[in-house]
């Protein structure tokens, strides 16, 4: 790392205008903040759609920072630049060290400059000309091509400081967490619900997890599990709290009454239920799923419309539309994929009716339900909700 070094974070979303952009900016700065802190002490704040986060002192962990950086939902993309003396030869000697790999590699280059500091006294195609023919000369194998160049050496002319960095890379996107309102998602240890998770909190979507267990048919083991899934979550979406539900005896009151055919369905209309109440005590106002459409037998859009039918409020289910490959690919890329696929069982997988209906009519699955108690098995299972904290 080089001295001085600190983080450039471009805004996304800049269809977003007046009052919006503001709380977007405010947002994103204390969201920035707050995953920053535990690499150190940083300064950040926001210039012309520019968060600006540099190091107070050396013991920062800049390389943990620049991960934290990357996956904040709100920002496009991430620069790490140097800041130096407004002067041309100091921007070229800052350039010429701190981007001499880019250089060695590059065939081509441009200067690109933005210059906020109005009163300087070179407008900004001045400054890329001046920087431009002085690098050139430094590097002679590097041929300047303002059109289709290999390196792109980016200076940003401001109040105190200009700044030189290499081209960024792209950032989280989406928006910041907090933004998109409050959610309840539904948390498996399988591979889709942290997938559709993580998609609403890149959606601003703050989250706050349910997870039912089943014990003894489910174990520990399992909960952990699904612990360890929300953990590497906060990377991305910060703190949350985890309601954990106890569905045993709802599960076997289904196995004892109901007919076969429609034990998933039933239960998935008790998940829905007791999602919607801890929803409902959060503030939330809305619940996330992990559902694909035809991926399991109460995945088809008929089984969907008998779980909708309990639910009070938007169920969201961003991977409604999406293969499980792609599904797999996202679960790698946000870092849970490794734990989904440990085998451990869910409260789903037990009592799995051997031929599921399909292709369920409504009336039929609310017959079948009639069978049990329905408020009151809800009622003593939020009874025995708990909750844990999890943090980055
Ligand atoms: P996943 O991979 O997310 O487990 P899945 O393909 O296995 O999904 P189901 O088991 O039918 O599908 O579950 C559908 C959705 O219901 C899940 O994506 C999740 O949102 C929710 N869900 C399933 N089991 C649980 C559970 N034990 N606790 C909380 N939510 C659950
Ligand atoms: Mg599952």
């Amino acid at each position: 790392m080089r001295q001085n070094e600190m983080f450039l974070l471009k805004l996304g979303e800049v269809v977003l205008k007046g009052q919006n952009r503001r709380s977007f900016e405010d947002r994103l700065v204390t969201n920035v903040r707050r995953r920053l802190k535990k690499c150190g002490s940083f300064q950040v704040y926001v210039r012309q759609s520019t968060i600006y986060a540099e190091p107070v002192n050396e013991s920062c962990d800049m390389e943990a920072a620049w991960q934290a950086a990357r996956q904040v939902f709100g920002v496009v993309s991430v620069a790490r630049a140097v800041p130096c003396e407004k002067t041309v030869p100091a921007i070229v000697e800052t350039a010429r060290t701190y981007l001499a790999e880019a250089f060695a590699q590059a065939k081509s280059f441009k200067v690109e400059s933005k210059r906020a500091d109005k009163n300087y006294p070179m407008n900004s195609i001045q400054v890329s000309q001046a920087v431009g023919g002085d690098l050139a000369e430094l590097f002679p194998h590097v041929a300047v091509d303002v059109h289709n160049p290999d390196l792109t050496v980016y200076v940003e002319i401001r109040e105190k400081y200009a700044y030189v960095h290499a081209p960024a890379v792209p950032g989280a996107g989406g928006l910041p967490v907090g933004m998109g309102g409050h959610a309840v998602s539904l948390l498996s240890g399988g591979l889709d619900s942290p997938v559709s998770s993580w998609m609403m909190a890149r959606r601003g979507v703050e989250l706050e997890m349910v997870h039912f267990v089943s014990p003894p048919y489910t174990s520990q083991q399992a909960q952990d599990k699904v612990l360890e899934l929300a953990q590497q979550l906060t990377a991305w979406c910060g703190r949350m709290l985890v309601h954990i539900v106890p569905f045993t005896e709802i599960q076997e009151e289904i196995r004892r009454k109901c007919p076969e055919e429609y034990f998933t369905l039933i239960m998935r209309r008790f998940m829905m239920r007791l999602a919607e109440a801890v929803a409902r005590r959060a503030g939330a106002k809305a619940l996330i799923t992990g559902e694909s459409l035809g991926q399991v037998a109460s995945q088809t859009m008929m089984a969907l419309a008998v779980t909708d039918d309990v639910a009070g409020m938007p169920v969201l289910r961003p991977l409604i539309g999406m293969d499980k490959v792609e599904i797999i690919r996202m679960s790698r890329e946000i870092g849970t994929y490794e734990t989904s696929i440990l085998p451990y069982e869910d409260c789903c997988t037990v009592f799995t009716p051997r031929h599921p209906a399909t292709r369920p009519s409504l009336e039929d699955v609310r017959k079948a339900e009639a069978a049990l108690d329905v408020e009151g098995l809800a009622a003593k299972a939020l009874e025995g909700e708990s909750w844990i904290r999890v943090k980055p």
